[in-house]
This record gives C-alpha cells, sequence and structure tokens, in this order.
C-alpha cells in the first residue's frame, strides 16, 4: 500500500465515523507514524508504506475512531504558529483562542513592559505565545493542576522562557504574585451536561457548573484585586454566554466598562 492509498483509506474511515475534519486527521496521524513533515510527505505519496507502518498507522486511527483525540495520540498541538506538547492531563489548545491572544498583543502595545497573568494556564499555550511574542513582558502562569503544570513547564522550558515566565499552583488568583495589567484566563465554560459528553480531555479543564459560569462567576469579584488601574481582563467564553456574563460583570464590578466581541471572548475592561 502507497502513502496516498493509506492516508485515503484512513481519511474515508475517519469520514465514515463522522469526522468533521477526516482528511487533515488522517495526514496528521500519517505524518505521526512516519516521523514526517508535510511537504516530505507530499513529497512522497507515492512510495510503499512498509507493513510494519502500516499496522502502526491502523492502531493510531483505531485509538482515534475510539475517541482519542489526534493531538493527545500524536503528543503535540499546534497554537499560533507554535508546537506544545499535550497530553490527556491538559486541555488541548483550540485555534477560537488565538483571538484572545491577538487582542492581548493589541492592548499590550500600549505597555513598555507588561505584567500578564494567565489563569488556568493548562498547557501553558497561551502564556509561553504571549512571552515569545512579546519579549518586553512579564508572564504569570497559575493552575490549580498540579499535573497541568507540568506539562506546562515542559513546554516552557523547550521554548527556554524560564526568566520571564513564572508558574503558581492555586486556584484562580489565589498564588498570583502581584496585580498584572493584563489578565488572560480561558477557564471552564462547559455546561456539566455537555462536559460529560466530550471525551478525551480532562472534565475539570472544560465543567463549568450547569450554565458553566461557575468558575468566572467566581473570578469576577476577586479580578480588581490583581488588576492594576486601567488594566485588562480577557476571558474566552461559550458563544452563548456573553449576556450572562456581562449582566453579572455589571453587577459586581459596576465601574468597568464591559466589552463582549461577537465570537469567544468577553472582555471587561476593568477601570481602577
Ligand atoms: N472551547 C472548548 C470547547 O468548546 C472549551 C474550553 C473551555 O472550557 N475553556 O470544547
Amino acid at each position: 500500500m502507497k502513502y496516498r492509498e493509506a492516508w485515503q483509506k484512513a481519511a474515508g474511515l475517519l469520514e465514515d465515523s463522522g469526522l468533521e475534519e477526516a482528511r487533515l486527521e488522517a495526514e496528521i496521524l500519517l505524518r505521526h507514524t512516519l516521523g514526517i513533515s508535510r511537504v516530505q510527505l507530499h513529497l512522497e505519496l507515492e512510495r510503499e508504506l512498509h507493513p510494519d507502518k502500516e499496522a502502526a498507522y491502523f492502531q493510531t486511527l483505531k485509538r482515534r475512531l475510539e475517541g482519542e483525540p489526534s493531538a493527545y495520540i500524536t503528543g503535540a498541538k499546534e497554537f499560533y504558529g507554535r508546537a506544545f506538547q499535550v497530553d490527556k492531563r491538559v486541555l488541548i489548545p483550540r485555534p477560537e483562542t488565538e483571538h484572545l491572544i491577538e487582542k492581548a498583543l493589541r492592548i499590550a502595545r500600549s505597555y513598555e513592559s507588561p505584567y500578564i497573568a494567565d489563569i488556568g494556564t493548562g498547557s501553558g499555550a497561551i502564556a509561553i505565545t504571549l512571552a515569545l511574542e512579546l519579549k518586553d513582558a512579564y508572564v504569570y502562569a497559575t493552575d490549580i493542576s498540579a499535573e497541568a503544570l507540568e506539562v506546562a513547564r515542559n513546554n516552557a522550558a523547550e521554548y527556554r522562557l524560564e526568566k520571564r515566565l513564572m508558574f503558581y499552583r492555586g486556584d484562580l488568583l489565589e498564588s498570583l504574585p502581584e496585580m498584572v495589567d493584563i489578565l488572560m484566563a480561558n477557564l471552564p465554560y462547559v455546561p456539566t451536561a455537555e462536559a460529560g459528553l466530550l471525551k478525551g480531555e480532562p472534565v475539570s479543564a472544560l465543567d463549568g457548573g450547569a450554565d458553566g459560569l461557575d468558575i468566572y462567576r467566581r473570578l469576577i469579584p476577586v479580578l480588581p484585586g490583581k488588576l492594576r488601574p486601567g488594566g485588562t481582563a480577557l476571558l474566552e467564553i461559550g458563544i452563548h454566554q456573553s449576556e450572562v456574563l456581562a449582566n453579572y460583570i455589571k453587577e459586581y464590578l459596576p465601574q468597568a466598562a464591559v466589552e463582549i466581541s461577537p465570537d469567544y471572548a468577553g472582555i471587561p475592561r476593568v477601570a481602577g
């Protein structure tokens, strides 16, 4: 069987199981099995797949068909153009979260040396991306999960960020050592009933209570204590949650000017 045929067959299997990006996932798993780049794969499509590799490839497909995400099988996920190590201890970074990065970068431009926090850092993707994009920034990352912090620290070590990125274990803001200018949070916001249905990833990184906003409701009232005057909190929430969260922010942080962007992120601007 040639590379091309194996890829096609795999894509067909994944498609039949209802996966949306069947071709792409079949490619990612094939490249992982062969240990080759995208370009290499495209140059070598007519090569014969060694039977051992074929068996290994269809073994990874079996795992995928049983519900394991491709990123856990390959151990890596790309976020904002960089590779991050992931495994079942952390949520897999989502492309939607790159919007949050874009917004943070825009805001950070008005600071010479911004202090940034990433709350519930998981794999560290947000914190590490911002530390790499903003060479003068100081970044604090927190997570309640010691296991997640291990993954995040490994990722930070890959990028040699020991000096400008520090990790703290703790619930929400409790371990944050000082006030920051920009506070990022992609906390669990999936309603409990749906979180149980998402297979593979840690429920603790997804489950946000009955309507998904329990954890943000705990975060909002304590925000002013950790945001410098004029600072900004960038929070990722689900698409139908912005109104509820905006009302909550109005109630608990009446002096904050709340901006809700149409997609994923609710942005409370906390003025002093
Ligand atoms: N965006 C993720 C999802 O829809 C949820 C991430 C989160 O809860 N922070 O699966």
